[in-house]
């Protein structure tokens, strides 16, 4: 507790002496000085006066019997009224053992008898001035400090010349610093998060550097693991040379700041009921997003979602019911579009979806960065799934669907205000349509994604159906023409479409899982061809297989390939895989982990349609690769294009050196198959030998034995 000195009018002196004659002259030169004065004998009745009066002045003569000055003075300054009075020791000792002893024991100043008298009045005064201006600056000082501690804010100075360092008590605190210990510069900025640290002692060194002042936020982590954010603000001081000499700082912990700007941005920005984001931030992103897509030449979908018959259900059930309803749906949008569900192939591209309530029951769902329109028609196939048919609220069974509408930039529009009225005007088609099901703003974006779910459900049956083919491709000794094998490339006889190229169906069975099963076909029946061709006295024939790298890791492959190899009796030198660059793309040391497997097999693994995707030299050096297939499209083009006649030796030279063999695709005339020997191409398959044929006319080279 700290304790004022009385205000009044006469000041109060306290004489205390035990010799009577020296009692009177004090207090009469200090009534003469404008004093009023009470007495003590001895320093027992001192203390009682003390204590009954708080006097502005207490005269101390040292020596007395009983209690003596030393001791009465110290316990008057162990009174809380004790700690500001002004206390004048009258001693007859001048020795400065006990001048010193006197101010150790809390005396303000001391006199030696005899006594002046004028001068002790004048004395009494002054002493009663600086008494007063002292306690004012100490209770200045306080209410600062209380201040500070009211305000959360702390001050430092950072002395440059002599590169001393004063962090004040209440900086220390805010910033989880021991307050009792003297704190260094560093120690000061290694309160400091690690991730923004760097950013705070640059900005203050550039602002020492430029002679500026300085306002840096960041944030500190107390042992409890909760974060602080502080404000730390300084201005540098120069001496009279311009010279930084001083830096005066002050940190503040502006958390509750921080928090409550958080809670506005959430007010302002997101939805009170479901918590998604509103219009304004919803407009926000799509400007945002439409200015990258331009850059990029990406393409993003709006899907434009809204409740089939709502408003029945906010007049039968109420409002209350109404707003949990539409809670439930914004929970299951949520999971829809973060789920981390692997299978549904679309999820790694939705990522960055944002879903908003748009008002009402409307809502929409932008998605970023997709490849193709008919991801969008997933994800919205996939919220009318996922809907569930009823809720159940509060005692209630609602039943509620949901139409949704798509647009897609920049096919659809390339303003926001467009690509909105186009997902909207969507949305009232599917509600036309039958409500619960979707509609794309583009006609023929229906048609297309139709006939790709169409497809997606032919492929489910085709295998069982036996409706996939393999056609063989011979693969040729470019030096002396002889077959040394075949690529193995599926067909897919379609009942009502007829022959479908790969190209079209195999990505659709990647995304729907279906490839794992294709893949394990085409092997099983590389492998029983083989044998086949074995069994006739053909061969030894290398079958090459293209194996999609589609989620490898869970494709269980090696024991497919050991299985297929094991049942025709199969040496494993007669198989080689074929994989894409992409596969590198995925977990790469669980791929390297099956690519040895492969090897330790006894395959032969091809590097296919190389040049076309990262082309990187660190997958040649990191993976078990034995060959290179140099893409048909650099092949196509040369000689007319000298660009890819570069390429095309660049590959080779590299590939040799690397201790591979290079098999050219796509060669269709004469002059390529010179220039490919030339440049030192080992093998080569294309159109100029032959183009892809069915097992029994592939049976026929092998027997002619030549091309
Ligand atoms: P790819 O592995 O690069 O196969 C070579 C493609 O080039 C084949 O197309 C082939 O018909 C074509 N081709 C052959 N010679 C010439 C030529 O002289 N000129 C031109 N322009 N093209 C030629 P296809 O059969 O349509 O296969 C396309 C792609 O589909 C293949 O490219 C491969 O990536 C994939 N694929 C084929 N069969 C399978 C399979 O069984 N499984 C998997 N996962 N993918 C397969
Ligand atoms: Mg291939
Ligand atoms: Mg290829």
């Amino acid at each position: 507790m700290t304790y004022s000195l009385p205000q009044r009018d006469t000041p109060l002196a306290l004489v205390v002496d035990d010799e009577l004659s020296l009692r009177l002259s004090m207090s009469a030169a200090l009534s003469k000085a404008g004093f009023e004065v009470i007495e003590a004998e001895n320093g027992r009745d001192a203390l009682a006066l003390f204590q009954s009066h708080t006097p502005d002045l207490v005269l101390l003569d040292v020596l007395m019997p009983e209690m003596d000055g030393f001791e009465t003075c110290s316990a008057i300054r162990k009174m809380p009224e004790g700690q500001y009075v002004q206390i004048l020791m009258v001693t007859g000792l001048d020795d400065s053992d006990s001048i010193e002893y006197a101010f150790e024991v809390g005396a303000n100043d001391f006199v030696a008898k005899p006594l002046n008298w004028v001068m002790l009045g004048h004395r009494g005064r002054y002493m009663l001035r600086a008494g007063r201006a002292f306690q004012e600056l100490n209770s200045s000082e306080r209410r600062l400090a209380k201040t500070q501690e009211l305000a959360k804010l702390g001050n430092w100075e950072f002395d440059l010349i002599n590169d001393s360092f004063y962090c004040a008590p209440e900086a220390c605190r805010l910033l989880g610093l021991d307050d009792e210990r003297h704190v260094t510069y560093n120690e000061f900025l290694d309160t400091v998060i690690s991730s923004e640290r760097k950013r705070v002692k640059q900005q203050i060194d550039v602002a020492i550097q430029s002679a500026k002042s300085f306002s840096v936020h960041y944030r500190v982590m107390f042992p409890d693991g909760v974060f602080h954010h502080i404000l730390n603000r300084g201005e540098i001081l120069f001496n009279e040379n311009g010279i930084a000499e001083m830096v005066l700082g002050a940190v503040q912990d502006v958390t509750q700041l921080k928090h409550a700007e958080e809670e506005i941005r959430r007010l302002a920005f997101y939805d009170g009921l479901t918590g998604l984001a509103n219009r304004i931030l919803f407009m926000d992103r799509l400007d945002y997003e439409i200015t990258s897509a331009k850059l990029n030449s990406g393409c993003f979908a709006l899907l434009f979602l809204d409740l089939d018959q709502f408003k029945r259900i906010n007049d039968t059930c109420g409002h209350y019911i109404g707003d949990l309803l539409l809670k439930k749906v914004s929970e299951t949008l949520q999971t829809c579009i973060c789920s981390s569900d692997t299978a549904s192939g679309p999820v790694t591209d939705i990522l960055d979806a944002l879903i908003a309530r748009f008002g009402g029951d409307e809502f929409i769902i932008l998605l970023p960065d997709i490849s193709e329109p008919e991801k969008a028609a997933l994800v919205a196939q996939r919220i009318l799934h996922e809907m569930p048919k009823t809720h159940h609220i509060d005692g209630h069974d609602i039943s509620v669907t949901t139409s949704i509408g798509i647009s897609v930039y920049p096919a659809d529009g390339e303003k926001s205000e467009v690509l909105l009225k186009h997902a909207d005007s969507a949305m009232y088609h599917a509600k036309e349509t039958g409500r619960n099901n979707y509609q794309f703003y583009e006609e023929s974006l229906n048609v297309a994604v139709l006939e790709r779910f169409s497809l997606e459900q032919d492929i489910k049956g085709a295998l069982k159906r036996e409706e996939f083919l393999l056609y063989y491709q011979p693969q040729i000794d470019l030096t002396s023409h002889k077959i040394l094998g075949a690529e193995a490339l599926i067909r897919w006889i379609h009942p009502q479409k007829g022959m479908i190229p790969p190209d079209k169906f195999i990505p659709i069975a990647e995304e729907s899982g279906l490839i794992l099963e294709i893949n394990k076909w085409v092997i099983q029946t590389a492998c029983n061809q083989n044998m086949v061709w074995k069994k006739a006295g053909l061969g030894p024939v290398r079958i090459a297989v293209n194996l999609s790298g589609y989620q490898l890791v869970k494709q269980n492959i090696i024991k497919v390939i050991r299985d297929a190899l094991q049942e025709a009796d199969l040496d494993a030198k007669c198989l080689e895989i074929e994989i894409t660059e992409n596969i590198f793309m995925q977990d790469s040391e669980d791929t390297v982990w099956i690519l040895r497997e492969m090897k330790d097999l006894g395959l032969r693994i091809a590097l296919d349609d190389f040049g076309t995707g990262y082309s990187s030299l660190n997958y040649l050096t990191s993976f078990p690769v034995d060959v290179i297939k140099i893409d048909r499209s650099f092949v196509m083009g040369i000689p007319e294009l000298k660009n890819n006649l570069v390429i095309i030796k660049t590959i080779i030279a590299m590939g040799h050196s690397l201790g591979m063999k290079i098999v050219a695709e796509g060669i269709e005339t004469e002059e390529q198959l010179a220039l490919l020997l030339e440049f030192g191409a080992d093998e080569g398959q294309g159109c100029y030998f032959s183009r892809p044929v069915p097992q029994d006319k592939f049976i026929r080279f092998l027997q002619e034995d030549s091309l």
